[in-house]
């Protein structure tokens, strides 16, 4: 029998395979062309991925939520982030 060591031990999510990873990847959906075009609607500059859902403008530090993968670009749904 073949003793799979990453099925056991505390660090776990810490051995993942190239696939595993992969599949974690894959699962934020949105893609860098997409980020591309999105903009925040307060200040029109480029929004960066902060995190899996969530979209910051570095401009005016307002994140905007994303929902079901739909970025929501609206100010009242932003929260401005104090740093
Ligand atoms: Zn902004």
């Amino acid at each position: 029998m073949v003793n799979d060591f990453r099925g056991s031990g505390p660090n776990r999510l810490g051995r993942l395979t190239p696939e595993e990873r992969g599949l974690l990847e894959s699962m934020v959906m949105i893609s860098p062309d997409l980020l591309e075009v999105l903009a925040c609607p307060v200040c029109r500059k480029p929004l960066v991925l902060r995190g899996e859902d969530s979209l910051k403008c570095n401009e005016c530090k307002r994140v905007y939520p994303i929902r079901n993968d739909i970025p929501i670009l609206l100010e009242a749904e932003a929260t401005i982030e104090q740093l």
